[in-house]
């Protein structure tokens, strides 16, 4: 499960108020991974998903030129491209390293475009997703991979604000129905992967500024910032870099 742009920062001040977090920080390992590279989220989903440095996937924007770059234009294979071809069963939804988000054995339009801008658009993506996994979950793939993009645009117009708080809060009742509810973490051979691709700060902390201060949505109050969470559960392997839920995956599913 990928959730783009969520932090400790938010969480673990609040794991009171966010039972899923606080369960799954007692049943899994809780860590922060520190990003070498840039936390620019074309970027860092790439590595995450094709184990490549972005040296090697050199995708690092939405936009080159005056056009949107299309999954066709990276020339890697992806751990679902890889699995497929191994005849496994594979679903991806919604994951933002282009825009509008990918999708792979799954019809899904994403919402806003993968860019939801206004509370109408968090909740229905926040509701959207959450159903659509729910449906993939119940068929049983061997790997499922979700996306929530909500986070990102909501802390870059209101980082600080209480509303952020009310955003995870909303989020962690949508995860906590998908992976307790359904009884996913109760069978034993499942392992359970969450990561952002990167953290969440105010504007002028970031050290890398993503974005313009003023946008045609207002002016920003957050960046990104380089440390991104992580949570691991059941999974036997070590994840240090983004790169390295790729290697996680593969071996998972048993592939050398
Ligand atoms: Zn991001």
């Amino acid at each position: 499960m990928g959730i783009d742009a969520a932090t400790w920062r938010v969480i673990k001040p609040n794991l009171d108020r966010l039972p899923t977090f606080r369960r799954l920080c007692q049943i899994g390992e809780c860590r922060e991974l520190v990003l070498k590279e840039k936390p620019v989220s074309p970027s860092v989903w790439c590595g995450i998903f094709s184990g490549k440095t972005p040296k090697e996937h050199r995708h690092d924007s939405f936009v080159v030129g005056d056009r949107l770059v299309r999954r066709e234009d990276i020339k890697v294979d992806f751990i679902w491209d890889i699995l497929h071809r191994a005849g496994k069963k594979v679903k991806v939804l919604n994951v933002p390293f282009i825009v509008p988000p990918y999708s792979f054995g799954v019809d899904f339009r994403p919402v806003g475009f993968g860019l939801p801008t206004n509370e109408k658009e968090w909740q229905e993506e926040l509701e959207r997703v959450s159903e659509k996994a729910r449906e993939l979950l119940a068929e049983k793939p061997d790997l499922l991979i979700i996306c929530y993009t909500l986070l990102d645009r909501i802390q870059h117009f209101h980082w600080g604000e209480d509303c952020v708080l009310e955003w995870y809060r909303k989020l962690d009742g949508k995860i906590g129905e998908l992976i307790f509810d359904t009884g996913f973490l109760r069978e034993k051979q499942n392992k359970l992967i969450i990561i952002s691709d990167h953290g969440f700060c105010s504007f002028g902390e970031a050290k890398i500024q993503t974005l313009p201060l003023k946008s045609e949505w207002g002016e920003l109050k957050g960046d990104h910032h380089e440390n991104a969470p992580l949570i691991a559960v059941n999974l036997d392997y070590e994840i240090e870099r983004p790169q390295d839920v790729f290697f996680a995956l593969k071996k998972g599913a048993g592939i050398k």
